[in-house]
């Protein structure tokens, strides 16, 4: 701690004089594989971990996150706000929540009006115009798919019906000067990508390691892929652990070898999992993709230790939500409140500036871009736009601290009307909820806004969130809870504030 004092006002006085130079600035890079719950992460069964947090860790190998989160802060409470692909991409890359950022539902063909806004000011966006290369590497899905297919204009990229996969032009690329992506599209071992220049790649190879053959070369710059005076900013979005994950034929076959033989009762260890869904059998696949992503993001991080890269190199593993695997005996793996939806790993490092430990902060997902602006030195550069907030003070133990959130908001959209065309018009704001320290809670409505279902758990009493309390056996608890909730709607000019929805429970009005 005290050579760290000594040395960052040095930094700081050099910082205010003139300014450091774009060289001088940190790489920073964002991995963020899909649908990778919090749990399957094996430092969680060690203890200096475990006694950080009331759940098992699932019983998964992944030996360099283990050794990378002992030099990282780890976040035990990193929330996915809205737990489904596009809108949590949205308000990743944006810093805004959906209704402002243009990703209000899962993007696809019929839902035109879901899609990352042209004129949001993105993170690639701030990077680049601070002097940054930018490059975005797999997995994007936050643009509605349009007839733009470049290999055979006026078509989309393939012939599903709804569309799901979308090619990605220019104008959208929000300062990414170095691109290698898709939409959304899960044949894990037949990928495809389109490059800066358009051009389509399809490749026979388990997609995170071509993923990360990919990143390895843009950051060894082997075809002058970038301008090595420039520090870089990539992201890495990464499919699996995403489904499929029924058969080898979507797995990595050396992390399988690990899990083959395991019974289903020793491998879903959560005290809400139901080994007795058809979809048990999944976890053998789902946790040979999450060792051999560990697998590659080690590859990763030996290419920054060889380069010498890796001290003025800001790392964050996070994911986009989570993944249910049979908890609560729901089939669907995301798009719900609890814990194995909602909380995502989000680990971050920055050798000498961050000082490992595990912090319980309730980050939300639209304060992920201010705080890495924040951590790489860009604070004073994050737009107005932007609603979530830095917390860099936070992650680095600054004297002066924002204060620390005391809940995080939780949404749920679904489709609105279908005009003549089959097309989605608006949407329906179906659950809003929110997560505390010690709760979480989630009022559901009906179509004509009638309260439909209120999902009440006391995390600290019940980590796996077996028992819903009843609000009229709790009348104290629900109330503050509710008055929590409208004070984030508020906050948010959520569309449940601005309809004053289930106003007969949320106190919307309270302090104004
Ligand atoms: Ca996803």
């Amino acid at each position: 701690m005290v050579k760290i004092k000594s040395v960052i006002p040095f930094a700081g006085l050099a910082l205010t004089a003139c300014g450091p130079s774009a060289a001088e600035r940190p790489n920073v890079i964002y991995v963020f594989p899909d649908q990778y719950r919090n749990s399957s992460l094996g430092f969680w069964s060690d203890p200096e971990f475990a006694s950080q947090v009331a759940w098992q860790g699932d019983p998964v190998s992944t030996p360099n996150l283990d050794r990378f989160a002992r030099e990282a802060v780890v976040l035990s409470e990193a929330v996915s706000n809205f737990p489904v692909s596009s809108p949590h991409r949205g308000m990743l890359l944006s810093g805004m929540y959906p209704e402002r950022n243009g990703v209000v539902l899962n993007c696809m063909s019929e839902r035109p009006e879901s899609t990352l806004r042209e004129d949001a000011e993105c993170i690639g966006d701030v990077f680049s115009a601070a002097g940054y290369d930018c490059a975005y590497i797999g997995k994007l899905h936050v643009d509605h798919p349009t007839k733009n297919n470049p290999q055979r204009p006026g078509t989309y990229v393939s012939d599903m019906v709804p569309e799901w996969d979308a090619y990605t032009p220019p104008e959208r690329r929000h300062g990414f000067n170095y691109w290698y992506s898709y939409g959304t599209y899960d044949v894990h071992k037949h990928p495809h990508y389109w490059d800066t220049e358009g051009n389509r790649h399809d490749v026979d190879e388990w997609s995170p390691q071509h993923e990360i053959s990919k990143a390895i070369e843009y950051i060894e710059n082997r075809d002058a892929q970038r301008d090595s005076r420039k520090p870089f900013f990539m992201m890495v979005g990464i499919n699996p652990p995403h489904s499929p994950y029924a058969s080898t034929d979507d797995c990595d076959l050396e992390g399988y070898e690990l899990y083959k033989d395991k019974s289903l009762t020793d491998l879903l260890v959560r005290g809400n999992a139901d080994t007795t869904m058809a979809k048990a059998a999944a976890a053998r696949y789902y946790f040979a993709n999450v060792s051999g992503i560990d697998r590659e993001f080690g590859r990763l991080l030996k290419t920054l230790d060889d380069m010498g890269l890796a001290d003025n190199t800001i790392v964050v593993f996070a994911s986009d939500h989570g993944e249910t695997m049979t908890s609560h005996s729901v089939t669907d793996p995301k798009n719900s409140i609890w814990r194995e939806s909602l909380n995502i790993p989000f680990l971050v490092r920055y050798p000498g500036r961050l000082q490992h430990r595990v912090d319980d902060l309730l980050l939300s997902t639209p304060d992920i871009m201010p705080t890495v602006l924040g951590l790489a030195g860009l604070g004073d550069r994050i737009p107005a736009s932007v609603e979530g907030r830095d917390f860099s003070p936070i992650l680095r133990q600054d004297e002066v601290q924002p204060e620390r959130p005391r809940a995080a908001l939780y949404m749920r959209n679904l489709d609105g009307e279908r005009d003549a065309e089959g097309q989605v018009r608006g949407f329906f704001p179906e659950a809003r909820g929110l997560k505390t320290a010690t709760h979480t809670m989630e009022l559901c409505i009906d179509r004509d806004g009638a309260l439909k279902r209120v999902l009440l758990y006391d995390d600290v009493q019940d980590p796996y969130q077996l028992r819903s309390l009843d609000p009229a056996a709790c009348p104290e608890l629900f109330a503050s809870l509710c008055g929590e909730l409208g004070e984030l709607l508020r906050e948010n000019d959520d569309v449940w504030y601005r309809e004053r929805v289930l106003a007969e429970v949320i106190p919307y009005d309270m302090n104004n």
